[in-house]
């Protein structure tokens, strides 16, 4: 599909010129990155672009010094910029606020002021756990401010998924708010908090943003109200000068595939790489209205709804509540009220949003649109038409961004602000600048084009993880164990994603590595086939694993959601199989399809197939912290038994 022509003139290159600047980028990444560091203000310039002494513990713009509130803010008060929109927020409920540049400066710093009176000193952990208001991204810069690490933790997690985050970060302090609101119902986050802190002994005491008059449990000496505090605050706190690998936070992964891990972030390297890939991949310029829906909670809130967007000085829009809430036209309703220009959602939501039928989409006047992006997944070719055409109404092309929390930013996407690829649906794309990503058999020699393999990265890149909060180990074992060679002083990178690149080298992520099937021989993606199931007119969304089969070795199995108006019966699982063995083969074809209504996912929208898998062969089910709804597990148990 040739969709990039006429899109941003004025940078269209050719591909191939496209491709020298990329080849560039990662032959000399030390000449390179010290060129994009420049995006930065620096208090002190660094001493050495990239240090390798001990890797894998990567450091780059080593002996730098810098602030992360400093970038976001008083650069661009200092610059003019004082009165133009940082934050649009708009709540379930229909409030909108709008932050300027100078309110959220004068609010940060005001609360910079309020978490030294507390005690809190550089190096400090400050665990966030609130719902998704301006005062997150207050709480993130005054602790970035001061120089202490947050980590946020998002506000749908249970009191225990919160004080296993808090212990292992041994948080001083925690910031929350009075109560969140999510499709009409209003949830009491302060008991979660109060019932988290009993197992806590690092907490030394905990701010409460009051969003009612009715207040809510407060203990005497340790909780502290959000207004009473900044009562007693200055109005200016110098910003702390940090060297570039001081930690700007910690933040756990989905917990998709086991145990979530406390990913820790440097300053300097982290914020030049969201600065950039921001750029790069939407050409945003200061006339975007950006539209993350990511919650703060996860990576992609983190990078690109608060220090992407900000360290440049750009609009974000905010909103706190579900996508189908009140209607399911409601991401619609507010792109055309507000002229969102870039809209920025997760496979899982735009299944949903499609299962409502276009009518809902159609109501809505989207001509503000310019850019369309999708993350989280791999997005199934049938989503990303619709999302295409009936969203984007056929003009808008689609950045599918692939990375991690641990990579910080974008790795392989279409970089709409340099030269927008030709698009496929279903492929990223390609790597983008600095970044040297391949695909590797097993054995660790490179895949031939349209060969399934594994996703590497050769080379460094600044946004990469510092390391595993206290783990040093799980570290190099997760990371850099599967195809380094030590002794040659190779240091690759495995994010532990199947993917391949075709002929003419567009990356196609097809799931996790580990979910990967093996079938007489045969290796293949779960993604594969769920994607070749979502083709079939009845079904809404499926999840494919593997179950061990004497003879093949293993077969795969999928849990399948059908659309609304279909019933299910025997005759449909027949057609799904036959269907998948016309589209793919029968190495492909399910041994058997189960129908389910809801299929266990991770509190950021994800599949859980190991759940799946946990379930289908019996066996424990594991750290079940991010879950997000418990139901779905008795759902798909129920199936399995046959009582459908
Ligand atoms: P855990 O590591 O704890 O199992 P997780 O991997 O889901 O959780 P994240 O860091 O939030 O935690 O997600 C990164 C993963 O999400 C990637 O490794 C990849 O599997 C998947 N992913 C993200 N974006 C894309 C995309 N655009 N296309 C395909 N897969 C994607
Ligand atoms: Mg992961």
């Amino acid at each position: 599909m040739q969709i990039g022509e006429g899109f941003l003139k004025e940078r269209y290159l050719p591909l191939e010129a496209f491709r020298e600047e990329h080849r560039k980028s990662i032959e000399n990444i030390e000449e390179f990155w010290a060129e994009q560091a420049k995006v930065l203000d620096w208090f002190k310039t660094w001493e050495k672009v990239l240090d390798d002494s001990k890797a894998p513990f990567f450091r780059w713009f080593v002996g730098g010094q810098l602030n992360a509130s400093y970038n976001a803010l008083d650069r661009h008060v200092k610059a003019g910029k004082r009165n133009r929109a940082a934050i649009i927020w708009e709540s379930e409920r229909g409030e909108t606020r709008t932050l300027t540049y100078y309110e959220l400066y004068r609010e940060v710093n005001r609360f910079a002021s309020a978490l030294k009176n507390l005690g809190v000193e550089k190096g400090d952990r400050v665990v966030i756990y609130m719902p998704l208001v301006p005062e997150v991204v207050v709480a993130m810069l005054a602790s970035a401010r001061i120089g202490a690490i947050h980590s946020v933790v998002f506000s749908g997690f249970s009191a225990e998924a919160l004080a296993t985050r808090i212990n292992d970060a041994r948080a001083k302090v925690v910031i929350t708010a009075d109560y969140l609101y999510r499709r009409g119902k209003k949830l009491n986050l302060k008991e979660i908090v109060d019932k988290a802190l009993l197992e806590t002994p690092s907490v030394e005491s905990v701010v409460v943003l009051g969003r009612e008059e009715n207040g809510v449990n407060m203990v005497e000496g340790r909780d502290y109200d959000w207004n009473e505090l900044l009562d007693g605050a200055e109005r200016y706190v110098e910003p702390v000068p940090v060297e570039s690998n001081h930690p700007l936070f910690i933040l756990y992964t989905s917990g998709t595939t086991g145990k979530p891990k406390g990913i820790v972030h440097s300053t300097g390297g982290y914020l030049v790489y969201v600065a950039k890939t921001m750029e790069w991949a939407w050409g945003i310029t200061e006339s975007d209205l950006f539209w993350n829906t990511a919650d703060v909670g996860w990576i992609t809130g983190h990078s690109y709804l608060v220090y992407g967007p900000l360290t440049l000085g750009l609009t974000v829009m905010m909103y706190e509540g579900a996508l189908n809430y009140p209607k399911p036209d409601r991401p619609w309703e507010l792109i055309e009220k507000h002229g969102v220009t870039i809209f920025y959602t997760a496979p899982t939501a735009i299944r949903m949003l499609m299962r409502y039928g276009d009518e809902w989409v159609k109501k809505h006047d989207l001509s503000s649109l310019r850019l369309l992006g999708s993350v989280g997944e791999p997005i199934n070719p049938r989503a990303w038409k619709w999302y295409y055409e009936v969203v984007g109404g056929g003009r808008c092309p689609i950045i599918d961004t692939w990375w991690q929390t641990e990579t910080g930013g974008y790795m392989i996407y279409p970089s709409a602000g340099i030269q927008l690829p030709p698009l496929k649906p279903g492929s990223a794309t390609f790597p983008g600048l600095g970044v040297d990503a391949d695909v590797l058999k097993a054995d660790g020699s490179p895949a031939e084009p349209n060969e399934r393999g594994y996703l590497v990265i050769n080379k460094p890149w600044p946004g990469m993880l510092l390391g595993i909060w206290g783990d040093d180990e799980r570290y190099i074992r997760t990371y850099w164990k599967r195809f380094s060679r030590p002794d040659e002083g190779i240091w690759i990178y495995y994010p532990a994603d199947y993917a391949m690149k075709d002929d003419e080298g567009y990356f196609w992520i097809f799931g996790r590595a580990d979910e990967v099937l093996n079938v007489s021989g045969h290796r293949i993606g779960t993604a594969e086939i769920e994607h070749a199931l979502v083709l079939h007119p009845a079904v809404a969304e499926a999840a494919v694993i593997g179950r061990p089969d004497e003879i093949k070795g293993e077969v795969p199995v999928a849990f399948v959601i059908l659309k609304e108006n279909c019933v299910p019966r025997e005759s449909l699982k027949k057609e799904l199989i036959d269907y998948v063995r016309e589209t793919l083969g029968p190495i492909a074809a399910p041994a058997e399809v189960f129908f389910v209504n809801k299929l266990p996912k991770t509190r950021s929208g994800k599949i859980m197939r190991r759940v799946l898998k946990a379930l289908a062969s019996g066996k424990g089910l594991g750290d079940l912290s991010t879950l997000e709804d418990e139901a779905s597990v008795e759902e798909v148990k129920k199936a399995l038994e046959g009582f459908e």
